[in-house]
């Protein structure tokens, strides 16, 4: 018996609720959310889900939870952690005990220092509130700013111009994706943006953003201006480690966990977005993932060592990424790239494979419609995690399969 709270009522925290059941943990299991829904999945937020009004798309829906006896508390954010008591205290200034206690806060929008969101006009994406406001501005002739050009602002954008707004996209950086994109799949991913009507600006540096309930404006150095009805900012997104800071948890970039995601204390572990952890593919190199694999991933695995299973993280970073009819699929990290090369898959797509100097795979980037690079990713990744070393040439022949490979 006893009693496990999960503080973060996210993808990772629903994960881990259910996967302490399948691994027949009998005791108490709280799960507290501070936003108002059960448990939904982001990614749909900047995708279809933005589309329609629709409700979020839920985890699990609540009778789920009733039968595996999980108790969810939502609307209801933690706001302190007595470690010494081992209990948590709530908004409401209600208490409750625990044996383990997992902390999934996931992550919060980045937003512009000094350009906070001081009217309606200038919103951030994250939510399924955020998702709702921002949908209710896209129609024809409605215009989007959209300030950051990374996976967020791009998948929005897309969306965007499915419903009709037109869209001017902000980046300060040269070029957009730069992080952890290649830029060979980034010009194409900008091109097809550019050919939809969205007007991308590089090397831009915002000096003010002026709003009023109505409209807003982004002033551009130079002078240069872009009038829109909504100005979202994509800027990426912070973890959320106050709760684990305050009550004297190591922090690093992240509530910092070791490869069990075990943090500072051994009766608390954290996962998903707001844990930064040693990856053993990458020398052990301390990253913090923001994915949805990897929140189901760690939530899994996270539920099995709250039991005291010990066990450590392994799986190879994945990620996707959907604009348009396109599809981008990255498999681990391509830091440290010595060699890449170019795998034709169909006319319209191809894998990036990136190795380091001494020839082993790092990473692998694929971009085509629909799910074109899919098998060859899940492949790449494989070849990743077994530590292989594949001749580029191999890697390259379409007469070679990935799957031989792994046997070689
Ligand atoms: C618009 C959007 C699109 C995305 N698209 C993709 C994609 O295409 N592919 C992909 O791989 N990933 C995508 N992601 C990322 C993916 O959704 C995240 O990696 C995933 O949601 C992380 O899950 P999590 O449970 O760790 O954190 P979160 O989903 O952030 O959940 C954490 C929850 O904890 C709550 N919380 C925080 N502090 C407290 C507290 N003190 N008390 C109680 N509750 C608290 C938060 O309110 C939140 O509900 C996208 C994310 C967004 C925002």
């Amino acid at each position: 018996m006893g009693s496990i709270v999960i503080v973060g009522a996210g993808e990772c925290g629903a994960r881990a609720a259910f996967a302490l059941r399948e691994k027949q943990y009998d005791g108490k299991i709280t799960l507290i959310g501070a936003e108002p829904h059960l448990p939904y999945e982001r990614p749909p937020l900047s995708k279809e889900g933005l589309k329609a009004e629709v409700a979020p798309k839920y985890v699990a829906d609540a009778e789920r939870y009733a039968a595996a006896a999980i108790e969810v508390l939502t609307d209801i954010p933690v706001m302190a952690i007595d470690r010494a008591e081992k209990r948590v205290t709530l908004a409401d200034g209600s208490s409750i005990a625990y044996d383990r206690l997992l902390l999934t806060t996931g992550a919060r929008a980045r937003t512009i220092a000094g350009i906070d969101e001081v009217s309606r006009r200038i919103r951030t994406l994250r939510t399924h509130a955020d998702s709702e406001e921002i949908r209710r501005e896209l129609s024809p002739g409605r215009k989007l700013a959209i300030i950051g050009g990374g996976f967020i602002g791009l998948e929005l954008a897309a969306t965007a111009r499915r419903l009709g707004a037109a869209v001017a996209l902000i980046e300060g950086l040269p070029r957009i994706l730069s992080r952890g994109v290649p830029e060979e799949i980034a010009a194409i991913v900008a091109a097809r943006h550019r050919a939809e009507g969205v007007d991308i600006r590089c090397n831009a540096k915002i000096e003010r953003i002026d709003a009023d309930e109505r409209r807003a404006r982004v002033v551009l150095a130079g002078g240069e201006t872009i009038e829109a009805d909504l100005v979202v900012v994509g800027i990426g997104a912070v973890p959320n480690t106050d709760l684990a800071a305050v009550a004297g948890l190591s922090i690093e970039n992240g509530i910092a966990v070791d490869a069990t995601l075990q943090t500072s204390d051994p009766d608390i572990y954290a996962a998903g977005d707001c844990c930064s952890f040693p990856l053993c593919h990458y020398g052990d190199r301390r990253i913090r993932l923001e994915a949805w694999r990897n929140a189901q991933d760690q939530g899994t695995l996270v539920a099995g060592n709250l039991l005291g299973g010990g066990e450590a993280i392994t799986s190879v970073p994945w990620f996707w990424s959907d604009q348009y009819d396109l599809t981008l699929q990255i498999a681990g990290l391509a830091e440290g790239t010595a060699t890449t090369v170019r795998r034709e898959l169909t006319d319209d797509a191809f894998i990036l494979f990136h190795l380091d100097d001494t020839g082993r795979l790092l990473a692998a980037s694929g971009i085509g419609p629909g799910n074109a690079v899919a098998r060859d990713i899940r492949l790449a990744e494989m070849l990743i995690a077994a530590a292989k070393r594949p001749d580029p040439q191999a890697l390259i022949s379409p007469d070679t399969k990935l799957k031989a490979l792994l046997a070689a």
